[in-house]
């Protein structure tokens, strides 16, 4: 398998399926600020994948907020949507050491014949383990999955375990609308760019185990991890780009953003910074960056706007 590049690197990975938000703010200043510390590269990919969720003209926004915010990237980024060549060669592979299968199964049997539901949905009960159990034209194909513990340690949460089989069951790497699953794409873009330090929102540390098990299954190392806490809204509930524009960064309010970023990262900035420019904030926490400090707890945008 052929790797675009072996040098070590952090990464960040918006989804473009809406203007650049506070919490995808604090995924890439968090990513961004551990990669520099450590000496490697920062990059970034577009998870474009999910077309229909896919908001035109989202992707060229997001970089230029990163831009006017000052990040500054490695490597031109990578689109999702143009390596399906690349993921239908990991899954061809996949199919060679038989450890995918096809799958007719459609939602509504999973639900129906699944005895419990997971975290992460419904747990797949494995009814087409030996051969597609239903007529259906448009196969989906799964990773079948095994009963001895997945281990990883998480920077942030600490050590962490998952039993797929028993969790989430054999998954989809390949949907039955003909498109590849978010588990496959990011871990064979991960591997391909030599990203070695995973840092995003702990919305994903529940798929974790299913993406270091595919690294196994590729023969490949696996990168660290550092799940974020999630920035809450006012409801309590994470803050996500449906509920209005109360978190969108904006140009006007870049330097407001960024400090807040900060302070969720539990960093604390000299008071005569309030007010600077967004790229002297960044300039600020790339010498002064304490990961130790991020703190367990979610905060509120609320609470944290009322300290500024
Ligand atoms: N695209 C995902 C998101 O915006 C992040 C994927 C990842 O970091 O692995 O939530």
């Amino acid at each position: 398998m052929v790797a675009v590049s072996q040098k070590a690197a952090g990464r960040f990975a918006p989804s473009p399926t809406g203007p650049l938000h506070l919490g995808s703010l604090i995924a890439a200043l968090g990513s961004y600020l551990l990669a520099r510390q450590s000496g490697l590269r920062w990059l970034l990919r577009i998870d474009d994948l999910d077309r229909p969720r896919v908001v035109a003209g989202a992707a060229s926004e997001i970089l230029q907020r990163l831009e006017d915010l000052g990040f500054e990237w490695d490597e031109d980024p990578v689109w999702q949507s143009r390596r399906y060549a690349r993921y239908a060669e990991v899954l061809q592979q996949l199919k060679k050491q038989k450890l995918v299968y096809p799958c007719s199964c459609s939602r509504r049997e999973i639900l129906a014949s699944a005895p419990h539901a997971g975290e992460e949905g419904p747990v797949y009960p494995g009814t087409c383990r030996n051969g597609p159990a239903g007529q259906r034209q448009q196969l989906a194909w799964r990773l079948r999955t095994h009963s001895r513990p997945i281990c990883f340690h998480d920077r942030f949460y600490a050590d962490q375990q998952q039993v797929l089989e028993a969790e989430v069951g054999d998954f989809v790497l390949f949907r039955a609308d003909g498109l590849f699953a978010y588990q496959l794409a990011t871990v064979v873009d991960d591997m391909d760019t030599g990203v070695t330090q995973v840092v995003r929102g702990a919305d994903l540390l529940g798929s974790t185990a299913r993406q270091i098990y595919l690294y196994h299954c590729l023969q490949q190392p696996i990168p660290s991890y550092l799940h974020l806490p999630l920035l809450l809204g006012g409801d309590g509930e994470k803050i996500s780009k449906r509920q209005g524009d109360t978190g969108i960064v904006s140009r006007e309010n870049a330097p407001e953003m960024m400090w807040l970023a900060l302070v969720f990262l539990g960093q604390c900035l000299p008071p005569e910074l309030l007010g600077a420019p967004a790229p002297d904030l960044l300039h600020w926490a790339l010498e002064s960056f304490q990961p130790e400090l991020i703190r367990p707890c979610n905060r509120p945008l609320a609470a944290l706007r009322a300290g500024l």
